[in-house]
């Protein structure tokens, strides 16, 4: 199949052979803390099943002793040179890349995605922070000289105190990077909730900042549920919060945090649209589709899970190739080599997105290629497999079609015309990305142009922007006015202050300050 879902192509490293149950507790003022109480949740490995860990839930006194930790050690923190904290972000970076695989064997190992995704994750992880360790230019402030006689003006952005990060289970190493390394390169000391379903990456990020030279108390990893979400969201010691995950759960972070007083970014669930027009190369376009509809089993917040082919011709091509190519993707262990596709995360979410096909069946979707059978769940695993699906005839009026499914699930909307295709996108609640396939530059413009999405691809599946630009969506894909990393993430961790300089002595200034007039 071209372009699939990256496969397990190198060598897996051995897998987690101490996993039985192990605990997974907090990491407070540079060491694991373990909780006073036995409020844990179950993670599973999603390939086979079996719970392999047990993570603490905080209550609201461990968070406590986290946001604690943080603002004792931000005094110091936030003082000690631009380019010094860089330099310890240097250090973690490479620590990063020489654990890249074990990292991302944890990855695989809790949330079930193939073995070269997780590595994949880990990386665009890295470019964040080295985008960060350009912090020293990127907190240069400005400055104009005499805007008065003998007086001087600059502006500066500084650390807000201590800021906290929510995440989702979909991208355990990726998304707390899209945060932390900037939030500390600036200046400020993180607290991180990582999503309770594959919680293991957080500490483990945790011991390679400390080994970098990170001091204690900069950054905290609370594992936990609503009630630790709750108590950062309240905590009158967290100045921010960067939340990632499902929209119901980021209106509710926004709204509560707001109201707290906080700085919030809270970027929340997607249907990204593809366009495919009647001129594109539909090779290029069925590759780009099996990576982006069935890459991570669907658990990607930009998966392509609409395709919108213009005219029937082009439906009727697109969807002959579709099955083609699902024919082929290979389902399975994501640490097993040649594997392209892995289960879903828990057997909750697997009911739930099976559940989801029943439902498109009830309202009159034709399921072209049905992933609860053929494919779902290779012979002998006991895992949380469900196969590669296609439905086709799916209309604006279904749930399937309105409802964020999050799995492996394409669903095909045709279209007469463009102008029918971009009003179908732009009506659509969710806005985070979209992407058209087409050789024609008007269209492509016009589509860049007009289309109501954060994030758009012309012949790129997934635009997710590099760790210099700012990712982020539009519409009830994104609460607050910041986007992630890039110079969003800058002015997001950091607020200006405006300073205006005179020095007294020089006879010949006369300038005079009196409000409301400058004379
Ligand atoms: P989720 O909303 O269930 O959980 C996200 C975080 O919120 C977790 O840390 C979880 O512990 C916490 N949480 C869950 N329910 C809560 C509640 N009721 N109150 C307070 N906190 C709560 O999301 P998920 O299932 O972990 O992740 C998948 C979702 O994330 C999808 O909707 C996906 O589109 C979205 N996502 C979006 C982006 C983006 O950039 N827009 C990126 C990745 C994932």
């Amino acid at each position: 199949m071209t372009n699939a879902p990256t496969t397990a192509g190198n060598a897996a490293p051995a897998l987690i052979d101490h996993w039985i149950n192990h605990s997974i507790n907090h990491w407070i003022n540079g060491a694991e803390t373990a909780p006073a109480h036995d409020r844990r949740g179950e993670v599973y490995n999603p390939a086979t099943g079996k719970v392999t860990g047990r993570v603490a839930l905080a209550t609201p006194e461990e968070v406590d002793a986290a946001v604690a930790a943080a603002l004792a050690a931000f005094e110091d923190w936030s003082a000690t040179p631009p380019h010094v904290r860089a330099r310890v972000l240097f250090r973690f970076r490479d620590l990063v890349e020489r654990h890249r695989d074990r990292l991302a064997a944890i990855i695989t190992a809790e949330h079930g995605k193939v073995f070269d995704d997780a590595r994949g994750e880990v990386t665009r992880g890295l470019e964040v922070v080295e985008f960060a360790c350009g912090v020293p230019q990127l907190l240069k402030g400005e400055f104009s000289e005499a805007v008065g006689r003998g007086v001087d003006a600059t502006t500066l952005r500084q650390p807000l105190g201590v800021v906290a990060g929510i995440t989702p289970f979909n991208f355990p190493a990726m998304v707390p990077m899209w945060m932390f390394p900037i939030a500390i390169a600036t200046g400020n000391t993180f607290v991180l909730k990582p999503s309770e379903k594959d919680p293991t990456l957080g500490i483990e990020l945790a011991r390679l900042l400390k080994e970098a030279g990170l001091p204690d108390g900069v950054f905290n990893v609370v594992n936990g549920d609503k009630v630790a979400v709750d108590a950062l969201l309240r905590h009158p010691d967290v100045e921010a919060i960067s939340f990632v995950g499902s929209t119901p759960v980021a209106e509710y972070v926004h709204t509560t945090a707001a109201s707290y007083g906080k700085r919030v970014q809270a970027l929340g669930g997607a249907k990204n649209h593809m366009v495919v027009m009647p001129d594109a190369d539909l090779d290029q376009a069925v590759g780009a589709l099996m990576g982006a509809a069935y890459g991570s089993a669907g658990e990607r917040c930009m998966a392509i899970s609409v395709v919108v082919p213009v005219g029937e011709d082009t439906a009727d091509r697109l969807r002959r190739k579709l099955v083609a190519a699902l024919a082929e993707l290979k389902v399975g262990d994501g640490m097993r080599e040649g594997v392209e596709m892995g289960p879903l995360v828990t057997g909750d979410h697997r009911a739930k997105v099976l559940g989801y096909l029943d439902v498109a069946a009830e309202e009159g979707a034709e399921i072209v290629v049905d992933g609860r059978k053929e494919g779902g769940r290779p012979e002998g695993d006991e895992g949380f497999f469900v196969g590669g699906s296609l439905l086709d005839h799916v209309g604006p009026g279904m749930r399937v079609y309105r409802e964020e499914i999050f799995g492996p699930v394409l669903s095909i909307v045709r279209a007469e015309t463009f102008a029918q295709a971009l009003t179908l996108v732009n009506e659509h609640e969710f806005g985070n990305g979209t992407a058209i396939f087409t050789r024609d530059g008007n269209t492509a413009r016009t589509f860049v142009s007009k289309v109501r999405a954060g994030m758009v691809g012309v012949n790129v599946p997934i635009p997710a922007p590099m760790a210099f630009h700012s990712f982020g969506g539009w519409k009830r894909s994104l609460f607050g006015d910041h986007h992630v990393h890039g110079p969003e993430g800058v002015r997001f961790y950091t607020r200006g202050k405006a300073v205006t300089v005179r020095w007294p002595g020089d006879a010949a200034i006369t300038t005079d300050f009196a409000m409301p007039t400058h004379g």
